[in-house]
């Protein structure tokens, strides 16, 4: 089997100003959607981030695919690394962590080889990951401040305004009622410190039963980080880069009981070391767009269980094909026992045929199609290709963005 032909479409869809610590969400969130084509006839489908330094990487390395057998995925490593070591990371300067190109793209296509090996062997993507140990994955709901949505940008805006403690525990009884999500997890770092406490224990109050956590992305400084917990005492099942760095996460770990999960300082296999040394964080988060695909996730997931830490499950705005490599992942990773985060209520649309997956009790079942188990609905990445072309947006910088908002805006982490 051979790779005769790979298709890259980068998309734009509407999206709604959602807070965090660096600043606001864009008028349009960017994906790249790959078609990779065999020569016995299979399509295996990949997304990846849209961005314009990932969109270069996925670009440059596409063509020196052609001839790989996509069953050998150190092949693929082995030509990442020779096309893309010297590119750098995806990430606009203002973003607080970075991946590699090379890592990114070998990820995307990973997940694309892997739908054609299901597709192949007639098998869903999750036996080709060690097998399900879950087929009904719980996810989490993402609650967030936000701004109200400007006139100039597509689509609707979702909530509102969402900018006190009170507006976000609406928000947050919304997502539950409509989606039935079991844990809820508020992107921090946006209010004073001491609001957002008042938003926590205001959440705990309205949903005495479900998982809690905040993730401030570094917002705090040690001591700061450490008046949070003490308010909050267990109120959080973890705490997600409440500081910014190794050490500081190391510093705050040491004083506190609550468990500290990244997905900031630990983004690489090699950081793993240094996080364990020090004692810096309890949980990593997983995500196949980065540690290095679906089977980067399970190794992932491996060195977590034999370093004594929790494995939980990141998110960036995505459609339908990361959704169904994110089941994919979560029912073959023994170890991931948090509920998955998703950003996908945020959004309206989907590229996959079938439309928009509802969420059951919080949860979606892993798809049972051959691969990843879904379809692309060619007209719906058409539109949103065309939207791409229009909207103007070739980058994510949420720093550049929040001067919309707040013209006088500075990004500073930590902040308080
Ligand atoms: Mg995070």
């Amino acid at each position: 089997m051979k790779i005769t032909n790979i298709k890259i479409t980068p998309i734009a869809i509407p999206d709604v100003p959602l807070a965090n610590t660096k600043g606001v969400h864009q008028g349009v969130f960017l994906r790249a959607i790959i078609e990779m084509e065999t020569d016995n006839g299979h399509v295996g489908l990949g997304e990846a981030y849209g961005a314009k330094r990932t969109l270069a990487g996925l670009r440059k390395l596409a063509p020196d695919l052609i001839g790989l057998d996509p069953m050998d995925l150190h092949d693929l490593r082995r030509r990442a690394e020779a096309s893309l070591k010297n590119d750098g990371g995806v990430n606009a300067p203002t973003a607080l962590a970075d991946h590699k190109v090379m890592d990114v793209a070998y990820s995307a296509f990973e997940i694309a080889c892997l739908d054609i090996q299901g597709k192949h062997f007639g098998c869903p993507m999750y036996d080709l990951l060690g097998g399900a140990v879950r087929k009904t994955i719980p996810f989490s709901a993402y609650l967030f401040f936000k701004f109200k949505k400007l006139p100039q940008y597509p689509g609707p805006d979702i909530y509102g305004e969402v900018m006190t403690p009170d507006a976000l525990v609406d928000q947050a009884r919304d997502l539950v009622t409509t989606h039935g999500f079991k844990s809820l997890k508020l992107k921090g770092g946006v209010l004073d410190p001491d609001q957002e406490i008042e938003t926590m224990l205001k959440l705990r109050d309205a949903f005495p039963d479900h998982g809690l956590r905040i993730d401030p992305m570094g917002a705090w400084t040690v001591p700061t980080a450490k008046r949070v917990c003490d308010a909050l005492g267990d109120t959080l099942e973890y705490l997600e880069d409440p500081v910014k760095g190794m050490d500081a996460m190391a510093e705050l770990s040491a004083l506190i009981d609550i468990p500290l999960a990244t997905n900031l300082v630990v983004v690489e296999f090699e950081q793993i070391f240094e996080a364990v040394r020090k004692d810096a964080v309890q949980i990593i988060l997983s995500d196949h767009h980065y540690w290095r695909g679906a089977r980067g996730a399970m190794h992932l997931g491996e060195m977590c269980r034999a370093s004594n830490l929790g494995v939980s499950m990141h998110s960036n705005s995505h459609l339908g094909i990361s959704l169904a490599a994110m089941c994919h992942v979560a029912a073959a990773t023994p170890n991931l026992t948090y509920d998955c985060d998703t950003h996908y209520p945020w959004c309206k649309h989907e590229i996959v045929k079938g439309g928009r997956r509802v969420f059951k009790n919080g949860c979606l079942d892993v798809p049972e199609g051959d691969g990843l188990g879904v379809e692309l609905d060619t007209d719906a990445v058409a539109e949103l290709h065309d939207l791409y072309n229009s909207a103007q947006v070739q980058d994510r910088d949420d720093t550049d963005e929040m001067l919309k908002y707040i013209p006088d805006y500075v990004r500073v982490v930590p902040r308080w």
